[in-house]
């Protein structure tokens, strides 16, 4: 494969009032045309750290080398000129460019009435670029470039510089890969695949167990690249592997299918939203939240065209609101105590009838940090699903981390159980 660096400038960046969007935005877009990003280092606007940022590069003889950031018409944006330098290219200022770049800018001017002097000035930045390099035309007011690095008729090595808006980087990103000589570039490149699964219920642990008897049992997991993590309560399986190499990857994914029949609830990529959003499809659900104060309606809503099948939520946070509202029976609360079973299974039941859905969720729980008791520790949440049909399934997890975390795993369990719940009736209609 083709390796290539990415140097994302810019100090908002690099001081963390800006978390760098475009590294793993172009990391993965690289991956699928058989690029692999060896590193995404990033710096400030100073020229001198971005110039060592190309010269690191450089040294490990990497192939292609992105920038982002640091195209505008201010002073402190200084990366065309940097990578001009060390490249040894000179500069010009390209005539029909700034024309260009003017036709873009003179509505803003209207608009805010900018001093034109400053204008024409910040326009002529913009079009100064050096000599042989390609112009990806501006997707907000500053032009990108390709540009060949490797030394005079050679085309192995190149440069391509990228604005810092995500919303500019990546529709210039798309222009810039049949932009000559990046073109060449990517045509010798041997493609590769990112493929996901997902799984609920397994802990890190037992996986790495799983992958360990895949590797006795023959699967070359060793030629693959696979990594896992923890995203939102879930196990993430993210792997990259050459087209060559999709059998093994069909082996290893009908091991992971027959391993963890259950958790494994995703292999095409799809999130839990994205599942229950179509599985949603034709039918209506309704919310009644405790711990989680409207996070799941939150995360339901989430998903464009939800308000067909979210009929509501209600967040009922006091005992007087659970039984005003989703009409939990003062007996029950009393007897059991706001975070248990009954009450769980009386909140999905309430919300079904008070908002006339077919299915209802009831959560309630401990998010902590204060409340918790032996028998009812921080972390214990009762979530319910009633319906669709008679069916009711209710059933309580002890969730790790703070108050944050709790609330939001809870989010989780209650969108897989939404999707287990719909799942089974599907099925047993299947099979009816
Ligand atoms: P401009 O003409 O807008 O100045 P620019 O190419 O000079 O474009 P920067 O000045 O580096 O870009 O960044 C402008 C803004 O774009 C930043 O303030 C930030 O909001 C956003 N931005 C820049 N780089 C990134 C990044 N790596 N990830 C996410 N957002 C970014
Ligand atoms: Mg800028």
């Amino acid at each position: 494969m083709i390796r290539a660096g990415i140097v994302v400038t810019g100090t908002e960046v690099l001081s963390g009032a800006v978390t760098d969007r475009n590294g793993p935005w172009l990391s993965r877009e690289l991956y699928a045309l058989g690029v692999e990003v060896a590193e995404i280092v990033i710096v400030g606007d100073r020229p001198s750290d971005i110039e060592q940022a190309l010269s690191l590069m450089e040294s490990q003889r990497l192939q292609l080398i992105l920038t982002s950031g640091g195209l505008g018409p201010t002073a402190d944006d200084l990366t065309v000129q940097t990578v001009a330098r060390h490249l040894g290219l000179e500069v010009f200022t390209d005539a029909e460019l700034e024309g260009r770049i003017e036709e873009i800018v003179r509505p803003l001017r209207a608009r805010r009435g900018v001093d034109a002097e400053a204008l024409r000035a910040g326009n002529s930045k913009q079009a100064t670029i050096p000599r042989g390099a390609a112009i990806l035309e501006p997707v907000g007011t500053a032009p990108g470039l390709v540009i060949a690095a490797g030394g005079p008729g050679r085309a192995d090595r190149v440069v391509v510089v990228l604005p810092g808006p995500p919303r500019e980087l990546q529709p210039m990103w798309r222009q810039a890969v049949d932009v000559e000589p990046l073109r060449g570039l990517l045509a010798g490149a041997e493609t590769g695949q990112l493929r996901t699964m997902r799984l609920f219920g397994v802990p890190e642990s037992q996986l790495a167990q799983t992958l360990r008897a895949a590797q006795r049992d023959g699967v070359r997991l060793d030629l693959l690249e696979v990594t896992t993590c923890q995203h939102r309560g879930e196990l993430e399986i993210t792997t990259r592997l050459r087209d060559a190499d999709a059998g093994i990857y069909g082996a290893f994914e009908e091991m992971m299918a027959a391993t963890h029949p259950e958790e494994l609830f995703s292999t095409d990529g799809k999130s839990v939203d994205e599942q229950v959003a179509a599985l949603l499809s034709g039918r209506s659900i309704a919310i009644a939240e405790s711990c989680t104060g409207g996070l799941l309606a939150a995360r339901l809503t989430d998903v464009p065209g939800s308000s067909r099948y979210v009929r509501g939520g209600l967040v009922v946070y006091s005992n007087e609101a659970k039984v005003a509202l989703a009409g939990v029976p003062q007996e029950l609360l009393v007897a059991h105590g706001a975070v248990s079973e009954p009450v769980a299974a009386a909140l999905a039941q309430g919300a079904r009838s008070a908002l006339d859905a077919e299915i209802g969720v009831g959560v309630t729980g401990i998010a902590g940090p204060g409340g918790g008791t032996p028998q009812k520790p921080v972390g214990l949440v009762w979530l319910s699903v009633a319906g669709p049909g008679q069916q009711t399934l209710t059933r309580s997890v002890r969730l790790p981390g703070g108050r944050a975390e709790v609330r939001e795993r809870a989010v989780t369990v209650a969108m897989h159980m939404i999707r287990r719940a719909l799942q089974h009736q599907r099925q047993g209609v299947a099979a009816a």
